[in-house]
């Protein structure tokens, strides 16, 4: 009974609405926008890199909320998941993009990241929430382990990244980034499998973005194939932006079924990108730009679906169960005495 309590229990999301944030963020004078992925990033660090004074590990020097809580990514493991018959299949609009429609691809350093048209939006949220851009974590060629998300254990090829903001509440993005309630990211995982060529129709530009602060046009095409066949099986949390300044603000939606692209496609990926500018004699590799897990502090992941869960089911019993046979026998052997 107990673990049916605590299985039923819901999210606890600490706030909703409002700027939860002090104002060291605002009152900065960045004039970045859009920046899930990055405008203050300085670097990410690797996990084959020395960890330097820009690295992960040192962000909270500058930007406090990244030791903070409700901080992402995350590791996914089954202790965490509690089903939620309320979560219903992830509904993207508009995804599918005319190809006279121009999109910019952009190389900001950190990431590759595609500007995307607010006709973009994602239903069945609390609220409506709007495209503003997608963009990639990845690892090496030598190792091919750059999602952020784990999941019981495994780290997979690359991650994407759509992000959105809550335009019912917030009439753009900047607005947005720092309000608990303001983003809304999709996130998918990749694994190196078979060619994807709805993944091509960015790829297939790279080189236009080789450098930092490079960017070229890209056509539309239909966004939707770079998501998995099956949206109503996802991950759902609480949790904040993956770079500087790790605002709290973000309702995660992490895809449960991968994607995979070809191992040419993923070499395209970690090998055509330059972290540096093109006026830099020094020539910096765009690799390995993930974050690591975060703690989970209080958190529980809601998930939308059932099979899969008799493992951490079965567990909780058991040791339900055990914790009733001992309680059981100490109780008989005290009536002995
Ligand atoms: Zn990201």
């Amino acid at each position: 009974m107990i673990f049916l309590i605590l299985f039923l229990l819901p999210l606890n999301r600490s706030s909703c609405g409002g700027n939860v944030f002090s104002n060291w963020w605002v009152a900065s004078s960045n004039p970045c926008s859009v920046c899930l992925s990055s405008c203050l990033l300085e670097q990410h660090t690797s996990p084959t890199s020395p960890a330097g004074p820009t690295g992960q590990d040192y962000w909270s020097n500058k930007y406090p909320y990244c030791a903070g809580s409700f901080q992402s990514p995350i590791h996914i493991t089954s202790d965490l998941l509690r089903f939620s018959p309320t979560l219903r299949p992830i509904e993207v609009r508009n995804y599918k993009l005319s190809s006279t429609e121009q999109l910019t691809l952009r190389n900001d350093g950190h990431s590759l990241k595609l500007s995307l048209p607010p006709t973009m939006y994602v239903a069945g949220l609390p609220n409506q929430f709007t495209a503003a851009q997608l963009h990639f974590h990845w690892g090496s060629s030598n190792w091919p382990t750059g999602s952020e998300h784990l999941v019981d254990s495994k780290q997979f090829a690359a991650e994407l990244h759509i992000v959105h903001y809550n335009s019912d509440k917030y009439p753009d993005i900047n607005t947005a980034i720092d309000k608990s309630d303001g983003l809304a990211v999709l996130g998918v995982l990749i694994k190196i499998g078979d060619f994807n060529p709805a993944y091509e129709q960015i790829l297939r530009f790279i080189n236009g973005a080789k450098y930092k602060n490079f960017e070229v046009r890209v056509p539309g095409f239909n966004v939707r194939g770079l998501l998995p066949a099956r949206l109503d099986e996802y991950y759902r949390y609480d949790g904040s932006l993956t770079t500087p300044p790790c605002f709290p603000s973000v309702l995660w939606t992490v895809f449960r079924n991968h994607v995979t692209i070809s191992h040419q496609q993923y070499l395209a990926l970690v090998t055509s990108l330059h972290a540096s500018s093109v006026q830099n004699a020094e020539v910096t590799p765009l690799n390995n730009n993930f974050r690591k897990p975060q703690p989970i502090d209080s958190r529980v992941v809601l998930v939308s679906f059932k099979e899969g869960l008799l493992v951490p089911i079965l567990l909780s019993c058991s040791i339900l169960g055990v914790v009733l046979i001992v309680a059981y026998l100490s109780c008989r052997l005290r009536q002995k005495r």
